[in-house]
């Protein structure tokens, strides 16, 4: 399935009303029952088309109210990022191209997909969450003491950025999206149940570095992507 057949898919379940949630808990009493859908939101997303050209697909986002504590809260496909536009995997694509082809520019790792200044800004969101990644790294290295995580070299090159501070910046950026997508594999590896129910919703699950969580908890508390701060 493309990604734009995905979103369709998504939009077609939520205009049947039956959009399913993919948060596995309230993110704020943690509950896993008791749940109503209580708004639909328009949300552009910006990604590769059929034809494999660049260009936007409208859907919906769902907010639903937790009947326990009566939070409301936004709930995420796994396509989707909190307060970006383009989705996760073209996201991704793009910081990890930037981080590793050599040669690569802040244009040409978006190559017209987005505009340069989002992927500077996107480095920026990854290096505000090096707790979180650090918390993605501990996990993994208790949870599989042979993991080689800790070795892994997140060296950018310095023509890539013009100034100590940019470079920082590009090389947390660089480590935390690996560890998060690390964290993911091990996650959809060891718990492959989990992909399908969690969704990028809690700010508190990722500095968790207790890994007897049961399964349950770990729908709830992980595979998570906090918001961005700003
Ligand atoms: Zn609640």
């Amino acid at each position: 399935m493309t990604i734009e057949q995905e979103i369709k898919r998504h939009e077609k379940e939520v205009m049947a009303s039956v959009s399913k949630r993919y948060a596995a808990c309230c993110r704020r009493c943690k509950g896993n029952e008791g749940f109503q859908r209580h708004e639909i939101r328009r949300r552009t997303f910006y990604c590769q088309l059929k034809n494999g050209q660049p260009g936007a697909v409208r859907s919906w986002l769902v907010r639903w109210k937790c009947l326990n504590c009566t939070c409301t809260f936004t709930d995420y496909p796994p396509f989707a990022l909190p307060y970006k536009r383009h989705i996760k995997p073209a996201i991704f694509e793009m910081v990890m191209k930037m981080c590793r082809d050599q040669k690569a520019t802040y244009r040409s790792s978006t190559n017209g997909r987005a505009g340069h200044s989002s992927l500077w800004r996107w480095f920026d969101w990854l290096s505000s969450l090096f707790v979180q990644g650090q918390a993605c790294a501990r996990f993994i290295l208790s949870a599989d003491p042979n993991s080689l995580l800790h070795r892994n070299d997140y060296f950018v090159p310095p023509y890539k950025s013009r100034s100590k501070s940019r470079a920082t910046v590009l090389t947390i950026g660089f480590q935390v999206l690996d560890r998060f997508m690390a964290f993911e594999r091990f996650v959809a590896e060891n718990f492959p149940q989990v992909r399908n129910t969690a969704s990028p919703t809690g700010d508190a699950i990722l500095q968790s570095d207790n890994i007897s969580h049961t399964r349950s908890t770990l729908a709830c508390t992980f595979l998570a992507f906090p918001r961005h701060p700003h």
